[in-house]
Formats: C-alpha cells, structure tokens, sequence
C-alpha cells in the first residue's frame, strides 16, 4: 500500500484506531554517504568543545560566551549544520542536524542553544519558505556566522498566545515600517539575522501576522542587555525593539498575513534539534553519574551496588532510549518528506525535555551534596534543562495541542458516522457538539476498534507481547477519546484536565511505538541474541506505558478533577495557602 506522504499522520491514524505500521516500520536508517560526513563534523565538534571542558562552568558563571569562543565556531562552521553544501554548509538533514545538536548538548547547554537558536529557529523560515534571492543573498553571511540568526515572536504580552503579538509592520511604499518589542530572544544581543513577526493587519485584531527578515544593520533595531537567567546562561537572551525600522516588502517570509503558519511551520521543524539536545544532555548525565557511584564509597561499598541507586540509572537509561528512539523517528519522517508531523513533534518535545528532566534531577541526587556543588556539573545540567519545558511552546500548551489536533479528527469522523447514521434514524445532526443523545449512542468510534489495522503484523515474533501492550493502549485511547467526547462534546476545549489525560496516553503510545520500531530494526538486523540490553528496555517502557495507560484511562470518570478545581479556585481567591498549624 502507498502511503500519501501529504495528508499521513501516525497519531492522527491512531486516534482513528488505525496503526499505521508503514510510516514508522521499518526504524530510519542513516545512509552510510550521510553518516560518514556527520561522523566527521561530530568529530570537529568534538574537538572544539572538549578543549573548552574546563571554561562553561565560568561561562555560565559570568552569564556569556565569549567573542573569542563564538569566533571559534564560527570558523569551524557550526552555523552551517543545515546550510545547504553549494552555499558552503553541510546541508544537513533533520536526522544528521537533531545527532550534531546532541553532540553539542552533551558538553554544554548555553552552546547547544546558540546553535539551536540559529539553525533551529532564526533561520529556519529562510530555509523552509525563503525565496531563491532571499537565499542567495544571505545564506553565504549565515553559512559563516557572520549573521548569526535569532527567531523573535514572544512579546510582553504575547508568550502562548503568540497569536496576540504587537508589533506592527505597515506598509509604506515598497517596503515596511516596523514598531514594536520583542522578549527574552535567544541570540538576540549577538545575532546580525532576525525572523520578525508582526502584524500587518489592524492593531486590535488577532491573526494577520506576516514574517520578516530584519537586519541588525538597519536603522532603528536595539537590544536590551543579556538577560540573567537561571539557566543557558552563557547564550545570549535579550530584547529586540524596533523603532520605524524600514524592512524591504522583499524581505518578508512566505505569505503576506500568513505569518503564523511560517511560525508554526518553523518551530515544528525545528524540534528535532531540541530532541537532540535533550538526548545529549541526558548521555552526559548517565555517564557522569554511574562513574560518581562507582568511585563513591558508603556503608563499606560501592553505591553504584545500592539497589536504589541502580533503579535511578536503569531508569534514565530507558528514557534516554526512548527519547532517542521517539527523536530520530521524527527526524526520519521529516527526511522521508512526511508533511504532517506536528503531533509527533510535539510529543517529542514534550517527552524528550521531560526525560531530560528527570534525569538531570535523579543524577544530581546520586552525586548527593557534590551535585549540589558548582565544582560538579550537575546542578548547572539540571538550572540548564528546566527552560526545555517552557521554551518553544510550554509542554502544557504543547499537550493541549496534541489531544485537540487529534480529537478534531475523531469528532471528524463521529460527524461522518453521525451522518451515515442520519438516513437510518432520520435524525436530524448538525454536526460536532451538538449531536443527539441518540446519534452520540450510535455514533461511535469504537465501531472500528477490530478494523483491520488494528494490529501491528509486521515486528518481529520476540516483540509480539510489547506490540500487544501497544494495541491494548490503542483500544484504550480510542475508548478515551470516545467517553471524553460524549462526556463534553464542545465543551471539550475548556476540559483541561481530561484532555491532558488524553494526550499523555498519546505521548506514551507514540514513544512505544518508535522504541518498538527501533527494536524491531535491531532484532531483524542483528538477531534477537546481540539485542538482549534492547529488549529489556523495551519490556520496561512497554509495562511502564501499560500501566499508565490504563492509569490514565481510569481517571476519565474516577478521578478529583472537580475538588482539585476548587482547591484552586479557594487559593486564587485568598492568593495563598489559607492553613497553619498552630
Ligand atoms: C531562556 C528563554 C529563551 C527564549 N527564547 C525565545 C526565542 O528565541 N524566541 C522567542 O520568540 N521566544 C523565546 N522565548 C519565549 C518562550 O517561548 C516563552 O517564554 C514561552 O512561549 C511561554 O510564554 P510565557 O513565558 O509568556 O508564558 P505564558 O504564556 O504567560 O504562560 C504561563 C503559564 O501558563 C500556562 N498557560 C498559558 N496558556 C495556557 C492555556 N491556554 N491553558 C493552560 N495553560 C496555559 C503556560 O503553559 C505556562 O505554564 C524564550 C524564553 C526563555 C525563558
């Protein structure tokens, strides 16, 4: 069967209770062509970073990186990871660019984001939607970080709601005025490339957003000082303002008004990089802290033999697989042409920052009071990786997104069933939200629970209980997805908690999924024998998702939704804590 690379989407497809096997079987695999010239530039990486290993902790202690530093990646060419080669980069693709951040971020996390917020980011919508001249004129200036990018939408007022911005771009002549102030831009103070977003519609109303290149050059651009931050401390965040800065209509990115699209676009695919960034750090974290409890001596042994120590590690390192299985599948799928990975990319962001996370915590507690120490790494690891969950879209915003995008569908194809069902009840359905109670009955998704894509056929017979525990979790979101719809219909969008409940089974499933792809891969390629390690992985992850699936899923009509509301509600109204003790 061919798959229409346009439209297909595996999360989507399961929400439907369809496993679409053929997207994400078989695991992508790296060309050798592609892997012989990553393998080189992780090598020049390498090289350049292990000789500063002994420099980021005062880097971040003095909140920068200094000129000399970033001139040295300069000229080993770290800003033309993605650049293509005949304009002198790399030209890499998602799969080679999400592994070179990795390595990066396996040093430093103030480092992994300058790169990122250049190739990630800042100059993605010239990669992505910029027109041939845009690209000749300036990816020879980006190639070399003579431009070093930086990508500005936050404002005061607009985080989340990015779609609320302020800034305005009118129209004058053949080009734009631009007015407005960007927040906490990373790269803002030493980039010379903005991507802009600014209104070029009225003031007062949402949308009509348009993308813009924005030189540091011209007149009317300025930059508050670095910010000094928790984390990432050492890469430069800072406002941008524009004042009567006049932009070339040449310069705008993609369509006049059509700027939130060229946003979306650009932070959906750049998320391998952030993936390969978590990935990174949390190799270090592994390997820094089982060399710490080797070395570190208690009770007249070794901790790394304590049974509480060994379950942090073996935990971490089924999250760094995972993360690193749920990463590369969506860097494959953006290889493999695939237009609709926003879901996948989003539940890689929000999984790979939060493993990260977990990691960062449970290696700083196995290093104990030294981890609380700045002569370790640890604690400015873990200030490093608390911004991945709130930068590029917060994680809560990003399950929020994953679960709507997917019940859209399943309400899409309810209204289908419903009006299938219209002739033979003749009852009048005027679409989502307002179904009859009887239609509602009827209309069900679970009808095509036993459709026949409702199993995986094509891994390998030692990973049939895991791909059971899969399809059982499919059932279940379909069952999930189908009461949260009765339950709320419309009023779905305001049920926050029950959506979030949704979207974690969707997170679970999804990276089960890719670590069942990759297993599968390494059974078929190497046998089941040389892949005992993998399959252990697997058999945690897998009874780890079963779990919390079903936990989840019972937390649909069984849960505290409404008491955790009001204690809420109760705290918002006194602004604090109302109890004491004496
Ligand atoms: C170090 C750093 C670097 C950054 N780099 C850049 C950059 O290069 N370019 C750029 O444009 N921006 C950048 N940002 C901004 C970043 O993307 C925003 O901070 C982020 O989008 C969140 O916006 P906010 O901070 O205004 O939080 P808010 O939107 O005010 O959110 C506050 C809290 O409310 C939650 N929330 C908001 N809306 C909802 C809702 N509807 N339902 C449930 N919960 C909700 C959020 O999840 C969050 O927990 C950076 C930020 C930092 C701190």
């Amino acid at each position: 069967m061919t798959i229409d690379k346009t439209t297909a989407s595996f999360m989507q497809s399961l929400c439907l209770v369809e496993i679409e096997e053929d997207i994400i079987l078989p695991f992508p695999v790296m060309p050798d062509a592609d892997k012989e010239l990553l393998r080189s530039a992780l090598q020049a990486i390498d090289q350049l970073l292990t000789s500063h290993q002994n420099d980021y902790r005062a880097w971040d202690k003095a909140g920068e990186l200094p000129p000399a530093f970033i001139q040295e990646m300069r000229d080993m060419g770290m800003f033309g990871l993605v650049i293509p080669e005949e304009y002198g980069g790399l030209g890499f693709n998602a799969s080679s660019y999400s592994r070179a951040l990795q390595e990066v971020a396996k040093f430093d996390g103030a480092v992994a984001v300058t790169v990122g917020a250049h190739s990630s980011i800042g100059m993605r919508g010239l990669l992505l939607y910029g027109t041939d001249e845009q690209k000749k004129k300036y990816y020879p200036k980006l190639v070399t970080g003579e431009m070093i990018a930086a990508f500005c939408l936050t404002e005061p007022g607009a985080g989340s709601d990015a779609g609320s911005i302020k800034t305005t771009a009118t129209k004058d002549g053949d080009s734009y005025l631009l007015n407005g102030s960007k927040l906490w831009i990373t790269n803002g103070g030493i980039a010379g490339f903005y991507t802009v977003f600014a209104k070029t519609g009225p003031a007062d109303q949402k949308g009509n957003i348009t993308a813009f290149i924005v030189e540091r050059s011209y007149e009317g651009i300025s930059t508050g000082p670095h910010e000094d931050k928790m984390g990432q401390r050492a890469s430069s965040t800072t406002t941008v303002n524009f004042d009567n800065v006049r932009v070339p209509a040449s310069n705008v990115i993609g369509e006049v008004g059509k700027g939130f699209k060229v946003a979306m676009g650009i932070l959906n695919s750049g998320r391998s990089g952030l993936g390969g960034g978590t990935v990174g750090a949390m190799k270090t974290v592994i390997g820094l802290c089982t060399k710490q409890a080797k070395e570190r001596s208690q009770f007249g042994k070794s901790i790394s033999e304590f049974g509480l120590i060994k379950q942090k590690v073996g935990h971490m390192v089924v999250e760094c697989f995972a993360t690193e299985s749920c990463v590369t599948m969506v860097a494959g799928l953006v290889d493999q042409e695939y237009s609709d990975y926003a879901v996948e990319a989003a539940i890689s962001k929000v999984y790979g920052s939060e493993a990260m996370w977990r990691t960062a915590d449970e290696g700083l507690q196995i290093a104990g009071g030294n981890g609380f120490m700045r002569d370790f790494p640890y604690e400015r690891i873990l200030r490093d990786a608390r911004i991945a969950r709130i930068y590029e879209g917060t994680n809560d915003i990003l399950r929020l997104f994953i679960a709507l995008t997917a019940m859209n569908d399943v309400s899409m194809q309810l209204k289908e069933l419903s009006s299938s069902l219209k002739g033979v009840f003749n009852d009048p359905i005027k679409g989502f939200g307002v179904l009859s109670g009887y239609a509602r009955k009827q209309a069900s998704l679970l009808t095509g629970i036993n459709r026949e894509k409702s199993r995986f056929t094509k891994v390998a017979p030692p990973l049939r209980p895991y791909a059971q525990v899969f399809e059982d979790g499919t059932r279940d979101l379909a069952s999930a997805a189908d009461r949260i719809l009765r339950k709320h219909g419309r009023q779905i969008v305001e049920k926050q908690f029950a959506t979030k409940r949704l979207a974690d089974i969707m997170i679970d499933l999804y990276v089960l999924a890719c670590t069942i792809s990759r297993v599968n891969g390494l059974v078929e390629s190497q046998g089941v024998d040389k892949s005992t390690k993998e399959m252990e992985i697997l058999q945690v992850l897998a009874r780890q998702v079963g779990r919390r699936v079903h936990s989840n899923f019972g937390k649909i009509d069984d849960n505290d939704d409404e008491l955790i509301k009001s204690l809420a509600d109760h705290a918002f109204e006194r602004e604090g804590y109302s109890w004491d003790s004496i």
